[in-house]
């Protein structure tokens, strides 16, 4: 049985954010039974500062994932937090922001989940929702692949596996298989930071994308090397985040999808459609558990 989780007592991580390139400031609070992972954006309209994660708030957007409401308020590069709960396991937060996007921090997962671990981590006293995945789905885009496979009878934690190939002898052919159970995510995938090539700044840093973009979070990569001074965390840095990223988007929903993820080239676009596919066919899963408010969410989400 897996039970709801929220936070023991609040925390506060803030910096720069990756787009805008301006200071933010996030606060995560705990949350009751049910309450579920919602934002709450303090420089926007109180009636529409709400944001909760859920199938249908899921918006495809280019280099991060998003998530917005019917007022068309939104949240932006989530992804590094919400693979940092899916690991804890919390389904219930509060967590205020006061601009449009999450800080960047060091570009990975470390500096959620470090916090998360001092402000502690409580088991609710109510089932959470999970959804089991009864066939195979799956979305391309050119050479683009994303694809969720059912688990086999017995088997109850889902893996992620993402295969890379960049035309550049620094980052090549890379792969990298890893899961949500907290020891592996926290000694395998939560340090990889976010990278870049350095072919791509120029047409990033025109189209405004990466205005607090810098080497303190994310690695840039040369043709035979990376720029940053201190090198790489790990020998396959990118395909690990890579798999950061697939276990962040894959919580989008607000819920665990018990599924095998396979990503060949993936990126968040792709995801929002993989997620999309899947909320549209409730042939494709069914609940492990009783969840009435979630059979809602997902019912809302299907009829979009
Ligand atoms: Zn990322």
């Amino acid at each position: 049985m897996t039970f709801q989780k929220t936070l023991a007592r609040p925390l506060r991580l803030a910096g720069l954010t990756l787009h805008a390139g301006v200071p933010v400031s996030c606060t995560i609070s705990p949350a009751a039974i049910g309450h579920g992972l919602v934002f709450r954006r303090l420089d926007a309209l109180p009636e529409v500062a709400e944001v909760k994660v859920s199938p249908e708030a899921i918006v495809a957007a280019p280099l991060c994932s998003r998530i917005a409401n019917e007022g068309g308020t939104s949240v932006s590069t989530l992804e590094h937090l919400m693979a940092a709960f899916r690991t804890y396991g919390i389904t219930n937060a509060e967590i205020t922001l006061d601009g449009p996007e999450v800080p960047i921090l060091d570009g990975s997962s470390l500096p959620w989940i470090d916090a998360m671990r001092e402000a502690g981590v409580v088991e609710q006293d109510a089932q959470a929702s999970v959804i089991r995945l009864s066939r195979r789905i799956s979305v391309s885009h050119g050479d683009s692949h994303a694809v969720l496979e059912p688990l086999s009878p017995g088997e109850t934690q889902e893996t992620f596996t993402a295969h890379i190939d960049f035309d550049v002898p620094s980052i090549g052919l890379q792969s990298c298989s890893s899961s949500t159970e907290l020891n592996a995510f926290v000694r395998e995938i939560a340090g990889s930071r976010s990278f870049v090539l350095a072919s791509q700044l120029p047409g990033l840093q025109a189209k405004g994308l990466i205005r607090g973009g810098s080497l303190t979070n994310a690695v840039v990569f040369d043709t035979n090397g990376v720029r940053n001074p201190e090198g790489l965390r790990y020998e396959n840095e990118p395909a690990r985040h890579k798999v950061l990223d697939a276990i962040g988007d894959m919580y989008l929903g607000g819920f665990q999808i018990l599924a095998h993820y396979h990503g060949t080239k993936a990126g968040h676009a792709l995801h929002a459609a993989l997620l999309r596919c899947l909320f549209a066919d409730q042939t494709a899963w069914h609940w492990v558990n009783d969840a009435p408010d979630a059979k809602v969410v997902a019912f809302r989400a299907a009829q979009r």
